[in-house]
């Protein structure tokens, strides 16, 4: 399926993209995109203890100026941060200019060389210049769609359970959008993910 594993004509767009990691280990990379928020994400850090797993946070730079005690709290826990730009733009839609300052004003916040454009999107100039920064860009190798309305919670645990694989970079959200359904499907997804014998790491 398109959406949910991107085809490779996608991945070759932006060539240095980190799409997934080593297809020969048994370890999967949760990331969770556009929090932080009180309402989503001490829920997730706590059913991720529960599993003893890492994962890794794209933030909109906007929330974690809002709640500095959550991105806090995620990187006090062992969790790695990316930037997802300060007020989660699209690359299409804002100059090249306007973009990398959004960037950067995320990343006076954040802190971090990791980076996941919003919506998957962003003009060539911009990836390269994201690039010369220093930031690893990281896209996924699965997107739950857990922020789509077509879809229920089970749903998204049957894209989980059938597109995961050795070195999928998973995408989860924690927004106001997704959490109903996380709250449903997440203790079972990463009950799923390790029963097949699949380790949780964050992204580096
Ligand atoms: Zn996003």
């Amino acid at each position: 399926m398109l959406i949910e594993q991107p085809a490779r004509f996608l991945r070759w767009i932006y060539p240095h993209a980190v799409w997934r990691m080593n297809p020969n280990e048994r370890v999967v990379y949760l990331t969770f995109d556009d929090g932080p928020i009180p309402e989503a994400t001490p829920y997730i850090l706590d059913v991720l203890d529960q599993f003893g797993a890492k994962a890794t946070f794209f933030m909109v730079g906007d929330n974690a100026h809002r709640y500095p005690e959550l991105l806090e709290e995620v990187r006090r826990r062992g969790h790695a941060v990316g930037n997802h730009t300060y007020n989660h733009i699209g690359g299409l839609s804002w100059s090249s200019w306007k973009y990398l300052y959004n960037c950067h004003k995320a990343h006076r916040i954040l802190q971090t060389h990791l980076f996941r454009p919003p919506h998957g999107w962003m003009r060539a100039v911009q990836y390269r210049t994201i690039r010369m920064f220093g930031y690893k860009v990281v896209m996924w190798d699965l997107v739950t769609r857990d922020y789509s309305k077509r879809l229920n919670a089970q749903d998204v645990l049957e894209n989980v359970k059938r597109y995961a694989r050795n070195g999928s970079i998973i995408t989860f959200h924690d927004s106001l959008k997704s959490i109903d359904k996380l709250r449903q499907i997440l203790p079972e997804a990463l009950q799923w993910l390790r029963d097949q014998g699949y380790e949780f790491r964050a992204l580096k």
